[in-house]
């Protein structure tokens, strides 16, 4: 848990959320400015940063988050019609929260 992350601070319930899916080691949530119809975050509950600090150590929790991502596209009934997930990794690609997390963004038309 880090207190200036946002991302810990909405799994430690600080901040609400638009709750998608929850299990024990991730919460999926609607994303607050969504680019398509169906557009949640899939973060791991525990505080990570970026993908290319990982180890195998992470490789748990690392499965999780696409586990935790195929749920979701279940659940928002986005699977039929095709669904994008994306890592967002460093400022250059856009990453401005630095709590890893996965997009899962469908339900309409996609932009690339
Ligand atoms: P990034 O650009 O880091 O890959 O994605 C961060 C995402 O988090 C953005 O799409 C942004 O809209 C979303 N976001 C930022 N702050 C909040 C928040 O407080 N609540 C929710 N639900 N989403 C947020
Ligand atoms: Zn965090």
């Amino acid at each position: 848990m880090s207190d200036d992350c946002i991302f810990c601070r909405i799994i430690a319930g600080d901040i609400p959320c638009s709750k998608v899916y929850e299990d024990d080691q991730v919460l999926a949530f609607n994303d607050i400015n969504p680019k398509a119809p169906v557009h949640v975050l899939v973060v791991p509950k525990v505080h990570f940063d970026r993908l290319h600090e990982s180890d195998e150590t992470h490789a748990e929790m690392l499965g999780r988050i696409l586990v935790g991502v195929g749920k979701v596209a279940s659940k928002t009934e986005v699977t039929g019609p095709g669904y994008r997930v994306q890592f967002n990794q460093e400022r250059g690609a856009g990453q401005e929260v630095f709590h890893l997390h996965a997009h899962v963004t469908g339900g309409g038309p996609i932009p690339k």
